[in-house]
C-alpha cells in the first residue's frame, strides 16, 4: 500500500518508524523480532535506510522485502540515494521493490561525489533540457534528489509513492559554499515536489520553533496537502544524543541542554527518562501549534524500541494507539534495548 493512501485513510495521530539494515543475519533476526513487538504501535509506515553509494543495497532490499512480506497492511518504504552510484543499482533496487510489492521510495541525493564541481557542470550542460529537467534516459547524471524523483515518476508513474527529505534548519553543505538556510532550501524542496514527490520526511530536530516555522513556510509556499512527517530521534544516551544532533546539524535549544546537568549525563536511565519527557513535549507542542496538520510522527529508531514505546504510551496525542491495541500480551515494555 502507498503511504499517501494510508495517510489519507487515518484519522487519528500515528507514528512511523525508520530502521537500518543490521550487518549480520542474527542482527537481522533480532531486529525482525523487535519489529514484531513494535508493530503493536500500529505504525502508518516503516522505512529502511540505504547506505550511501549503495553500500548496503542487498541488505536494505532484503530487510525491506522481509518486512513487506510479513506486514501486508503496513506500507514499507525503501530509502534510495542516487549520487556516487552506478545507475543499474538504482534500476535493480526499483525492480526488486516492485517484485516485493514495496510501493514507497524515499528518494535522496546521498553524499555527493568528492569533486562536486565536475558533476554540477555535467548536470548543467549535458543532462538537462532547456527547462532544467533531467533528460529521462540520462540515468547516470543524477546530481540532486529531484533528478531521482523525476526518474522514478517518469519510468514508473504512480506505481511508486515517492518521498523526499526536508530540512527544518536547512541542509548542511559540506563544501562550505553556503550556510544552513531553510529559506534557500525551500526552492529546491519545491523542485522535488514539482518533480512528483508525494510526501516529505524531515531531518531530525529538537527545536520545535524551527520546525513550526518550516512547516508554515512549506504550507504557505509549497503545499497544504502533501504530508510532512517530522523526524524525531529519541534520546537513549547523552553522548549519542549530542553526536546524532551534531552529525545531522540539528541545534539543541539551551532549555533542553539544561535538563541534563553534568551529574546525570552518564546515568543512562536518568537520561532516557528525561529524553522521553522531552520527546513527548516536542510531539504535544507540534500537534498543538500545527493545529493537527501534523498527524504522523516519524521516529529514527536506531533499531531500538523501548523509548519509543514509552513515548507512545505516555504522550496524550499518541496514547490512544496502545489503548486501542488488542495485542495485550505484547512484551514491548519489558524487552531491553541493546
Ligand atoms: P537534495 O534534495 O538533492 O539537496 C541537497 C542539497 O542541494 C541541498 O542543500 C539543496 O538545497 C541543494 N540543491 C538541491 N537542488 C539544487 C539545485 N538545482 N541547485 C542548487 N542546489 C540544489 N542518506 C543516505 O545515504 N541514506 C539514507 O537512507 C538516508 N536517509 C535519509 C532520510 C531522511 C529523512 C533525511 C532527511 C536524510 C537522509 N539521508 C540519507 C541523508 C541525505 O542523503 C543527505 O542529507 C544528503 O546530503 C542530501 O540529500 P537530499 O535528498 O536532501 O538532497
Amino acid at each position: 500500500m502507498s503511504i499517501r493512501e494510508e495517510y489519507n485513510k487515518r484519522v487519528n495521530p500515528s507514528i512511523s518508524l525508520e530502521f537500518f539494515p543490521p550487518k549480520t543475519e542474527s542482527g537481522k533476526n533480532n531486529l525482525l523480532e523487535r519489529i514484531r513487538r513494535m508493530s503493536v504501535m500500529d505504525p502508518s509506515f516503516m522505512t529502511v535506510t540505504w547506505g550511501a553509494g549503495g553500500t548496503t543495497a542487498s541488505k536494505t532490499i532484503n530487510l525491506a522485502t522481509e518486512i513487506a512480506k510479513t506486514y501486508n497492511d503496513i506500507p514499507v518504504c525503501m530509502h534510495l540515494t542516487c549520487t556516487n552510484m552506478e545507475p543499474d543499482i538504482i534500476d535493480n533496487a526499483l525492480e526488486e521493490c516492485r517484485k516485493a510489492g514495496i510501493k514507497n521510495i524515499l528518494a535522496l541525493r546521498g553524499d555527493p561525489p568528492i569533486d562536486m564541481d565536475d558533476a554540477l557542470d555535467e548536470h548543467d550542460e549535458d543532462a538537462m533540457d532547456e527547462d532544467g529537467n533531467m533528460l529521462s534516459d540520462d540515468t547516470n547524471k543524477f546530481v540532486y534528489a529531484a533528478d531521482l524523483v523525476r526518474y522514478i515518476k517518469g519510468k514508473y508513474g504512480n506505481e511508486f509513492c515517492v518521498g523526499v527529505a526536508g530540512y527544518p534548519e536547512g541542509h548542511f553543505d559540506v563544501s562550505g559554499e553556503y550556510d544552513q538556510n531553510p529559506v534557500r532550501d525551500l526552492v529546491y524542496l519545491k523542485q522535488k515536489i514539482d518533480a512528483g514527490a508525494d510526501f516529505v520526511i524531515t531531518q531530525l530536530f529538537y527545536d520545535v520553533d524551527k520546525f513550526v516555522a518550516f512547516e508554515q513556510m512549506f504550507r504557505d509556499q509549497i503545499s497544504m496537502d502533501i504530508p510532512l512527517f517530522p523526524g524525531l530521534m529519541p534520546i537513549n544516551s547523552y553522548l549519542l544524543f549530542n553526536r546524532a544532533a551534531k552529525l545531522s546539524h540539528a541545534s539543541i535549544p539551551q532549555k533542553i541542554l539544561d535538563r541534563f546537568p553534568l551529574e546525570i549525563q552518564y546515568d543512562d536511565d536518568a537520561v532516557k527518562s528525561i529524553g522521553v519527557e522531552i520527546l513527548i513535549e516536542i510531539i504535544e507542542e507540534i500537534f498543538k501549534r500545527t493545529q493537527g496538520r501534523i498527524k504522523c510522527f516519524h521516529f529514527y529508531t536506531l533499531n531500538l524500541e523501548k523509548a519509543i514505546a514509552q513515548i507512545v504510551s505516555q504522550s496524550p496525542t499518541l496514547s490512544h494507539i496502545l489503548e486501542e491495541s488488542d495485542d495485550i500480551g505484547n512484551d514491548i515494555f519489558t524487552q531491553a534495548d541493546g
